[in-house]
């Protein structure tokens, strides 16, 4: 594989895990979804006993509790689990004790992506198993795109969801908690860290990274989170596993920025994952009405991106656009390529030139622009070009001008300048 190649492919395989991973508070949905997610089937596994009653040959003859346990569920799928709202069916508990806009549950943008998450999803319970004391139930469930001429199936996550007694009834709550039990804990300036059993605390790792909390505040002007829970685990499996994902696509890190938590499953970063952090800390600097590229641009920016600091990701993009001088920046923003082209790496150079020309202010006065209301859009290709066009504004030059600009900038820093 060329260099180049290899760039692209890598470009290609973060945006494939950042489109989950960094995704944004979607806006809240038109009520004529209600309907289409009212279709949500539930299908009890081989290991899901739905009789109303169990234990007739004993004599026992007890009400089968499993279908009043997965009641709940079966209730939470049916009413938009896509879209960020308080739920009846969710410990009011625990949706009390967030932060406003937070994520009760840490699983959603993994497996109900967009409104019409369920079409063609088939929900299959693995198994309902009870507690020790059967004061709380675990329900497992298999998430997956059946295709229907072929019948292949392909699995998109297994969710892990606890059950347990709030006012008398059966609610979800996080499996969270309980799968933290045995994780040590470390406190460096705001970061509260959770470290995966056997973890080797890297406390200079931490210490950097609760300085860059510090100065992205400084820098951005906006008030730091009293405290960033921060997950450290070896795998993304293992840290995906703690947030109630049994299994699901890889992601090595993830920001829950409203709740003031992200996770870093990639050892090679560890207790230091800036990218993340900047998510956390730059939320209040952006609103649901930034374009994803300019969310995604300024945390690559300032915390680098695929496990490589902006620079090294600068080069790597640099020699990749000089191998292609087809490739332009509203090429890319247009999709009009067969690879991802790299448009967090665009969004990202674009931040460093407005950065060049006048500083953090400038830098700020362009997040604001570019966090104005305007009409929500699911149009990825016009929110692209709102980036493009604010950012030619913020550096003084027209939008045809702006393709050659940012070129040259890459190749420059190709060539290490
Ligand atoms: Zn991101």
């Amino acid at each position: 594989m060329t260099r180049a190649r290899a760039v692209a492919s890598l470009l290609a395989l973060h945006a494939a895990g950042a489109a989950a991973g960094c995704a944004q508070v979607p806006a809240d949905r038109a009520p004529a979804v209600r309907a289409l997610a009212a279709a949500v089937r539930l299908v009890p596994g081989w290991a899901v006993d739905t009789a109303a009653r169990v234990g007739d040959y004993t004599g026992g003859n007890a009400a089968n509790p499993v279908p009043a346990v997965l009641a709940p569920w079966r209730a939470y799928l049916a009413d938009r689990p896509d879209s960020l709202h308080a739920s009846p069916h969710w410990s009011a508990a625990e949706q009390r004790a967030m932060p406003a806009g937070a994520e009760y549950d840490l699983t959603r943008g993994y497996v109900f992506q967009d409104a019409d998450w369920s079409a063609g999803t088939s929900i299959s319970v693995l198994d309902v198993v009870p507690d020790a004391d059967s004061s709380a139930w675990t329900v497992r469930t298999l998430f997956a795109r059946v295709d229907s001429a072929t019948r292949d199936v392909r699995p998109l996550a297994i969710v892990r969801t606890r059950v347990v007694r709030e006012g008398g009834r059966w609610v979800l709550a996080s499996p969270m908690p309980a799968a933290l039990r045995g994780w040590r804990r470390e406190s460096v300036g705001r970061l509260r860290y959770v470290l995966a059993p056997g973890h080797a605390f890297d406390r200079a790792r931490a210490a950097r990274a609760a300085a860059l909390v510090d100065s992205l505040a400084r820098a951005f002007a906006v008030a730091p989170p009293d405290s960033i829970t921060y997950l450290v685990a070896s795998s993304p499996d293992e840290a995906q596993r703690a947030l109630g994902l049994e299994w699901a696509l890889p992601t090595p890190g993830r920001a829950y920025a409203p709740n003031r938590f992200l996770y870093s499953a990639n050892p090679a970063l560890g207790e230091f994952y800036a990218h993340e952090l900047a998510h956390v800390v730059l939320a209040p600097a952006v609103r649901e009405t930034t374009p994803g590229m300019a969310v995604e641009g300024i945390a690559t920016w300032v915390g680098g991106s695929m496990g490589r600091d902006f620079r090294a990701l600068m080069r790597e993009w640099g020699a990749f656009l000089r191998a292609r001088p087809a490739v332009t920046p509203t090429g890319i923003a247009r999709g009009a390529y067969d690879f991802d082209g790299g448009w967090r790496a665009t969004g990202a150079i674009l931040f460093a030139m407005v950065h060049e020309r006048g500083g953090m202010p400038a830098v700020r006065a362009l997040l604001d622009d570019l966090a104005r209301p305007r009409p929500a859009s699911d149009n990825y290709v016009r929110q692209n070009e709102v980036v493009l066009d604010a950012s030619a504004r913020a550096l003084g030059m027209t939008r045809d001008r702006l393709d050659a600009a940012v070129r040259d900038r890459a190749l420059r820093y190709a060539d290490g300048r």
